[in-house]
């Protein structure tokens, strides 16, 4: 057996079948972990697959052609996800992330947005639905995530230096043809266009003001985030990160920011305003200042399984609980035990030894 069909064994393997309790309580919109922090963000991983090779999340040495990736029987349906979808709403989720993977390579994906765009949260308002995408595909698909409900996209693009890019994603996948997926994102008049940028200490820390500078003013936020240590392939050393407090400094030096507040609690990102009023970046420092206190999120992977924490080591097979025909009732009875005993705090624990550990691939989770 190859390190690789190790991989996904054990990601399967570390779930556990939950438990169903014999009376459930309805949920009430407002179920809190063992930490008091309330259910609110649901992230749905529609893929295991990406067409990128990045260097820090899907790397070559592992993802390469001999990779086992879940055969299509494996994946939740549109219909399996939305009926999870609608067990955690009554939980009290609010918002939901479509990503993966790449969330763009599963066909119809404008289908299950539609599907989602239906449901309501628990006291009747719209989900606050978006989507993560490496943006290659994008401009083909804006327009109908946009018709089929999308309101906010988030598009991942690591520098515009058409080298280290090409070098980070290893698919040598030009900078162009993301930006005309932003373009596109932008024609479609989507309500929020974010940008992602992986800061990677000597690979593209050199890139952080430029990336600031082509977005100020265009209405698009750019979200600098620390390199993590998600799953174990990426080989993550703390030498690598680049602290917020750094990406901050640059930034400052040559466009002066003013720290903002946030939107709400437990926003995951640190807003910082440019002070001549032409917009505003964020941070997203899971590393240096971990988040987990107000972490309200919740990650479904491609194949139906509860992860309570994106630095998880095993999950919670809601999908067994699906297929051998449990309830409605039942499932959510189960989801409310998970999350009442929920206790993670990987990130305020962190150390490089903790770094080594087995835990599951963010391409499996959902980023
Ligand atoms: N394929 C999509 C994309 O590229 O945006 C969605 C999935 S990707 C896993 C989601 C986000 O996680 C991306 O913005 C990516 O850059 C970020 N990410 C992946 N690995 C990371 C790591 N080791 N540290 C920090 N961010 C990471």
């Amino acid at each position: 057996m190859t390190t690789k069909v190790i991989t996904i064994v054990d990601q399967r393997a570390a779930s556990r079948v939950p438990v169903t309790p014999a009376h459930p309580p309805a949920p009430g919109g407002a179920l809190a972990d063992a930490r008091g922090r309330l259910l609110r963000d649901l992230r749905i991983s529609v893929t295991d697959r990406c067409n990128f090779r990045c260097t820090y999340c899907m790397p070559k040495s592992v993802f390469d052609k001999d990779y086992q990736y879940l055969p299509k029987s494996e994946l939740l349906s549109f219909e399996e996800i939305t009926r999870m979808t609608r067990l955690f709403v009554a939980h009290g989720v609010e918002k939901i992330r479509l990503t993966g993977g790449e969330p763009l390579l599963r066909k119809n994906l404008e289908v299950l947005i539609g599907m989602l765009t239906a449901l309501k949260t628990h006291d009747g308002k719209p989900l606050d639905i978006a989507l993560t995408t490496n943006g290659s595909l994008l401009s083909k698909k804006a327009q109908a995530f946009k018709a089929a409900g999308l309101q906010r996209v988030t598009v991942s693009l690591d520098s515009l230096d058409e080298a280290v890019f090409r070098g980070m994603n290893d698919v040598d996948f030009p900078v162009a043809d993301v930006l005309n997926g932003i373009d596109a994102a932008h024609d479609a008049a989507f309500a929020s266009i974010k940008i992602n940028m992986v800061v990677k200490k000597g690979v593209n820390d050199q890139d952080v003001v430029a990336m600031a500078r082509h977005f100020k003013g265009s209405g698009h936020i750019v979200r600098f985030i620390e390199f993590m240590d998600v799953g174990s392939s990426n080989g993550w050393r703390m030498n690598d990160v680049v602290s917020s407090a750094e990406i901050v400094r640059m930034i400052n030096a040559e466009m002066p920011i003013i720290e903002a507040e946030s939107n709400y609690t437990g926003e995951v990102a640190q807003r910082w305003a440019y002070a001549d009023g032409s917009g505003e970046i964020g941070v997203i420092s899971s590393v240096t200042q971990a988040f987990c206190s107000t972490c309200t999120r919740a990650r479904l992977s491609t194949d139906g399984n509860l992860y309570t924490c994106l630095f998880a080591q095993s999950g919670h097979d809601l999908r067994a609980l699906m297929r051998s025909g449990k309830s409605d009732m039942q499932i959510a009875g189960a989801i409310g035990l998970i999350w009442n005993q929920r206790e993670d705090r990987y990130s305020e624990i962190r150390t490089e030894e903790t770094a080594r550990a087995k835990k599951v691939e963010m391409s499996y989770i959902g980023g």
